[in-house]
């Protein structure tokens, strides 16, 4: 059995042998979680024990490939469970050390309530030339989510800042009717908030996307590193273009109205293994 003093020893002799000057923050004290909650229902994140391996293991859920984390001591896959997903146990081939282990998670069922929205009809029962339009996005918005770069480094919280203050005026997963008609789950966080309030970034990430879209109006998105992305949405200001670094806590846009809204709000997806999952679980 592995002691809290056993992993301390060999991470310090590990920091020493890498010629390093000092240990990680999160290895010198036993400091709050850094990582998402752990949430097995549809939209929430399964966090699963992968156990020692020399290397990073790998592994794919619907196809994606998964974020691990953690040291040779202990890995650990934060995965992003999408709100489509059947309550169910789902198996998982990890790939370790050369060698396939068989894993398996259980996803519950979570029921989200229902909101009804007052929205231009026009963002509901869309021209033909609206929906070409949007069609043409989708497109694209599928290239951005693929994207996949390289884990921020294990000394990293994952844990987030709300990127801009104000009133929670529509939580992740609820069931929207606009104007009387069924429409898909809300896939972020809407915060209420006037309209050139400067948002500000909840981790360090690079800027992989700015545009002007059908229903979400003004937006950008971040890529956090490992198949971990943010979206904002309905912006009056982008003050980014794609490829730029931004800080964790660095204004790099302003709230708006833009896009299929009814009213100013920031709207807020966070992205894991290509899930929309709930950003409350990063907070
Ligand atoms: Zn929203």
């Amino acid at each position: 059995m592995k002691t809290a003093f056993d992993r301390r020893h060999l991470l310090q002799w590990m920091t020493l042998a890498a010629g390093a000057s000092a240990l990680p923050s999160w290895a010198a004290r036993p400091a709050a979680d850094p990582w998402p909650d752990d949430s097995r229902v549809p939209g929430g994140i399964a966090r699963l024990s992968l156990g020692p391996a020399s290397a990073r293991p790998t592994l794919s859920f619907n196809d994606a490939p998964v974020l691990v984390l953690g040291d040779m001591i202990e890995w650990t896959a934060i995965i992003g469970i999408p709100l489509s997903t059947t309550p169910g146990q789902y198996p998982l081939q990890v790939q370790a050390d050369g060698q396939t282990r068989e894993k398996s998670f259980t996803v519950t069922d979570k029921k989200y309530v229902e909101q009804s929205l007052k929205v231009s009809p026009k963002t509901v029962d869309l021209s033909p030339e609206d929906n070409a339009r949007y069609e043409r996005e989708a497109a694209h918005l599928k290239t951005v989510m693929a994207t996949l770069s390289q884990p921020l480094p294990m000394t990293s919280s994952l844990r987030m800042q709300v990127p801009v203050p104000g009133r929670r005026s529509s939580s992740f997963g609820l069931r929207r009717v606009f104007n009387g008609q069924s429409r898909n789950p809300h896939s972020g966080m809407d915060i209420a908030s006037p309209t050139g309030t400067p948002v500000k970034a909840p981790l360090p990430g690079k800027v992989i996307d700015v545009g002007e879209y059908f229903f979400n109006g003004g937006t950008v998105w971040l890529d956090h590193g490992g198949g971990l992305l943010t979206m904002y949405c309905h912006l009056s200001q982008m003050d980014c273009k794609v490829g730029d670094m931004i800080q964790a806590g660095q204004a790099f846009c302003k709230v708006g109205a833009t896009g299929r809204v009814t009213g100013p709000h920031l709207h807020w997806s966070v992205m894991l293994n290509r899930a929309m999952v709930d950003p409350a679980l990063f907070i």
